[in-house]
């Protein structure tokens, strides 16, 4: 082991304190000598175990900088997942509050049913008239649907008809506090459900 004089870069034995070329602190240099004054006072075996371990160091950055190159794709894809997942949340959550209003609409229409619906069921279009002594209502529609009267009638009528020729049963009931007062149904083309009741 050397010291070389961080004044004069002679090289002074390793156990001297003081350069014997211009009489510098070496003790004091050596702390103060910065990475130059350490690199020069290191062995060859040890500046080629530092250079190794310095490659490995500049791999080490490399494969993070290529890890952190990929991954912001994988976090772009994940944070897409987890958005995908936290709109689906949403989604869901809206799904189940949608099914909550809905059930509760539905809760809110049986509760509804404590008075007069008229239930009219049928796969394609239908069109239709209902009502009661004080008078009718045309509608038309597809597919389940439930009107309400509004009052207390205390005779309920409705005809129904099947806007096509399909074969599907159209279904019409009269329905008085969830219970079905009267119900009739047609499979003919272009068919006619008549239903009337006291209720
Ligand atoms: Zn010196």
């Amino acid at each position: 082991m050397t010291k070389i004089c961080p004044e004069c870069k002679t090289e002074n034995s390793d156990s001297s304190s003081f350069c014997q070329n211009c009489g510098a602190n070496l003790s004091k240099t050596t702390s103060k000598g910065g990475f130059m004054g350490w690199w020069n006072n290191q062995s060859n075996g040890a500046k080629a175990a530092i250079g190794i371990v310095g490659l490995c160091c500049v791999g080490l950055i490399v494969l993070v900088a290529i890890g952190a190159m990929a991954s912001p794709d994988k976090n772009t894809s994940s944070s897409q997942v987890t958005n995908t997942s936290t709109s689906t949340t949403p989604a869901t959550n809206t799904a189940s509050d949608n099914s909550q209003s809905s059930s509760s609409s539905s809760s809110s229409s049986s509760s509804s049913a404590t008075g007069t619906q008229i239930s009219v069921d049928y796969a394609g279009e239908w069109t239709g008239n209902y009502g009661d002594s004080s008078g009718g209502q045309s509608v038309e529609g597809s597919g389940p649907k439930t009107y309400s009267i509004s009052g207390n009638p205390s005779v309920v009528s409705a005809v129904f008809q099947k806007s096509d020729s399909g074969s599907g049963t159209l279904t019409v009931k009269i329905i008085k506090n969830g219970a079905v007062k009267a119900t009739k149904s047609t499979s003919a083309q272009y068919g006619v459900v008549s239903v009337a009741s006291s209720v």
